[in-house]
C-alpha cells in the first residue's frame, strides 16, 4: 500500500508554488493577454526573449502547446520535421503535429548520448520530388533525458540546416539545466534555433507556462495557432508573474538540483541490484536486476518515496527539484538501502 508522498522524485513539474512566488502572483498587475496588455505576460515575454537573445516571446500555458505552435508557425500541411525518436515533441505529445497540423514528423533514432547522428538527418533530407513530403525543420530537445546536447554538435547540427535549407527548434524545456550544469549562456546554446520554447512550470517551479521565442513574424504567427488551440488566457499575469519570478530567482539554484542529484545517484550505486547513470542535471536513472530490486519502487512508495518508471519497471527515474533537498535524497536513497538489505519499509 501506498503512504502519502513525502518525498515526490517523479518529476521537476510536481514543484508547489513558493510563499514567495505566490506573493508575486496576488500582486500582480494584470489586464487581458489576448487584447495583448495583460503588463506582467508583457514583462515576462520581454525578459525571456532578452535571455534567450531572440527578438520577440510569447507565453503560452504548456510546452506541448509551445511546441505545436512552433511546429505550425514553421511548417504548412504536406511538410515534415526531422526529430529523434525520444523527442518529447514527437513521443509525449499526443501526435499534435500530425493530428493537428497535417505535418509529418521523420523520427531517427537518438544516440544515447540524446543527439540525433547529424549523418542520419543528412538522409532523412527528402529530395525535392512529389513522391515525398517536404522536409521543411529539424527539431531538438536540450537537456534530453537530462543529458546535456555538446555545443560543437549543436554548431555542427546548426551549419547542416543552414545548409539545407531547413528551421531549427529548440524543445528548450529544460534548457537553463544546460546552461547551469554547462555554464555556457541560455542565449549562446539558444542562438542557433529559430525557435526556442522553454518550460516555466519544471525545475524553474511555477505552476504552469511555457515561453516560445523568435523572430517577430514567427511569433506573430504562433501567436495566431496558440488562439486557435484554444491558449489565449485573459488575466494570464497571475500565472506569468510566477514565471517572471521563476526566471529571478529559481535559475541559479538548478545547481543545487543538480548537485542533489550526484549525491543521489553516488548513493545509490553503491547499493547492490541497482544500475545508476551518472547524471549530468536534475535526472537520475537506474536499472533494477533481482526480485528484490523490481519491487524497490512499491517499497519506496510504501515509505512515502515517489519515483518514476519505465521499460515494465526496470527503470526507475529520480528528478530532483526545489522541493526535495539533500535530508530528502538522504532519506531516500538510505530507505533505498534498508529495503535492499531485507529490511520492509513504513513511513518515516
Ligand atoms: C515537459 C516537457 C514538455 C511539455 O511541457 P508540458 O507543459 O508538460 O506540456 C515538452 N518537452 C519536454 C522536453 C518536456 O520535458
Amino acid at each position: 500500500m501506498s503512504s502519502p508522498i513525502q518525498y515526490d522524485f517523479r518529476s521537476d513539474t510536481v514543484t508547489r508554488p513558493s510563499p514567495g512566488m505566490r506573493d508575486a502572483m496576488m500582486s500582480a498587475p494584470v489586464g487581458d493577454d489576448v487584447f495583448g496588455d495583460d503588463p506582467s505576460v508583457l514583462a515576462l515575454e520581454g525578459a525571456v526573449a532578452k535571455r534567450l537573445g531572440k527578438r520577440a516571446a510569447l507565453f503560452l500555458p504548456s510546452g506541448t502547446q509551445s511546441n505545436l505552435a512552433a511546429v505550425l508557425s514553421h511548417c504548412a500541411r504536406g511538410d515534415e520535421y526531422v526529430c529523434g525518436q525520444e523527442a518529447h515533441a514527437y513521443k509525449y505529445e499526443a501526435g499534435g503535429a500530425a493530428v493537428l497540423g497535417s505535418v509529418q514528423p521523420q523520427p531517427l533514432a537518438n544516440d544515447p548520448d540524446g543527439s540525433v547522428p547529424l549523418a542520419l538527418i543528412e538522409q532523412a533530407i527528402k529530395p525535392d520530388d512529389p513522391h515525398f513530403a517536404i522536409t521543411r525543420m529539424i527539431t531538438v530537445e536540450n537537456t534530453i533525458g537530462g543529458k546535456v546536447l555538446p555545443c560543437t554538435y549543436l554548431s555542427a547540427l546548426a551549419e547542416l540546416s543552414s545548409r539545407h535549407g531547413l528551421a531549427l527548434h529548440l524543445d528548450g524545456a529544460r534548457l537553463f539545466n544546460a546552461a547551469v550544469a554547462t555554464g555556457v549562456d541560455a542565449a549562446m546554446i539558444a542562438a542557433p534555433f529559430d525557435s526556442v520554447s522553454v518550460c516555466l512550470s519544471k525545475g524553474l517551479g511555477a505552476p504552469v507556462g511555457s515561453v516560445l521565442v523568435g523572430e517577430e513574424a514567427l511569433i506573430a504567427r504562433a501567436r495566431r495557432w496558440r488562439k486557435m488551440l484554444g491558449g489565449g488566457m485573459r488575466q494570464a499575469g497571475v500565472v506569468a508573474a510566477a514565471g517572471l519570478y521563476a526566471l529571478e530567482n529559481n535559475v541559479a539554484r538548478l545547481a543545487v538540483d543538480h548537485e542533489c542529484a550526484g549525491v543521489l545517484a553516488s548513493k545509490l550505486s553503491d547499493i547492490e541490484g541497482l544500475d545508476v547513470e551518472t547524471p549530468q542535471t536534475n535526472m537520475v536513472f537506474v536499472t533494477l536486476s533481482g526480485a528484490r530490486a523490481l519491487a524497490l519502487p512499491a517499497a519506496l512508495a510504501a515509505a512515502g518515496v515517489a519515483v518514476g518508471g519505465s521499460d515494465g519497471g526496470r527503470r526507475m527515474r529520480w528528478v530532483t527539484h526545489l522541493d526535495v533537498d539533500v535530508a530528502a535524497v538522504k532519506y531516500a536513497a538510505d530507505a533505498a538501502r534498508r529495503f535492499m538489505n531485507g529490511e520492509t519499509l513504513r513511513a518515516a
